[in-house]
């Protein structure tokens, strides 16, 4: 056999394979979206509740990437699956990228979306500049280590005042021009076209099979050699 045709039949082998892909998350939402735009490839997509107790990630990085890669990996590893993970958050111009990797806890520990916002909203009273994006970094990770990131960005502004019901977190708050709305007053389908998170799952999921190739190989395994020394 020539090494194109190899080629070519592992490829198709891989796409015939199922593969358990763990979420490094316990959220059902997050979890739904992506069992979704995954339902074409060969993948059983799990999340840490279909496990028993796992130690919880320290997320001390000091960027989304550091975060995103510390779950991955770390779950990759504690499992033995490949994992994904993605970080995110609000950077805001006038705060030097504030509440960043911060944003789910701006007003302390625990904190709920409606004190972050108020939290934010204070911080940006009488600021002329209300330039903001919500970034994303999504990260595939094996258990050696070997990590693909993938990244997404979408900008607007901090509105003066709340405005829509939808979404969660800093939605209220986050104008977005191209649309004339916050996003908590986009459907989800609209919010998920635009959202940084959606940016980043469709260049990820766009391109899963060549993803499903990269875990294959990247995958540690005990091989029986032939070879003699
Ligand atoms: P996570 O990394 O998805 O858990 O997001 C961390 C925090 O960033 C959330 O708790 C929210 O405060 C904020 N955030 C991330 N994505 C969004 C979004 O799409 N809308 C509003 N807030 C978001």
């Amino acid at each position: 056999m020539d090494t194109k045709t190899c080629l070519a039949r592992n490829h198709k082998d891989i796409m015939e394979t199922p593969y358990i892909i763990v979420l490094a998350s316990r959220n059902k939402g997050k979890t739904a979206e992506i069992r979704e735009r995954l339902k074409h490839y060969p993948v059983e997509l799990r999340n840490l509740d279909d496990f028993g107790p796992i130690p919880e990630v320290v997320e001390d990085g000091m960027t989304f990437d550091e975060n995103a890669y510390k779950k991955a990996s770390f779950t990759a590893r504690v499992l033995g699956f490949p994992a994904i993970a993605d970080d995110s958050g609000l950077v805001v111009d006038a705060l030097s990228g504030s509440p960043g990797i911060y944003s789910a806890r701006y007003a302390g520990e625990g904190a709920t979306d409606e004190l972050n916002t108020q939290k934010l909203l204070r911080e940006m009273d009488g600021k002329s500049n209300r330039k903001a994006a919500f970034e994303c970094v999504i990260s595939v990770a094996v258990p050696t280590g070997a990590a693909l990131t993938y990244e997404g960005r979408c900008e607007g502004e901090i509105a003066q005042t709340p405005s829509g019901k939808g979404g969660f977190g800093y939605d209220p708050v986050f104008f977005f021009p191209d649309l004339g709305k916050t996003f908590a007053e986009l459907s989800m389908d609209e919010k998920s076209c635009v959202s940084h998170r959606g940016k980043a799952l469709n260049d990820l999921t766009g391109e899963f099979d060549k993803v499903l190739v990269w875990i294959e190989q990247n995958m540690p395994r005990f091989v029986k050699s032939d070879c003699v020394i």
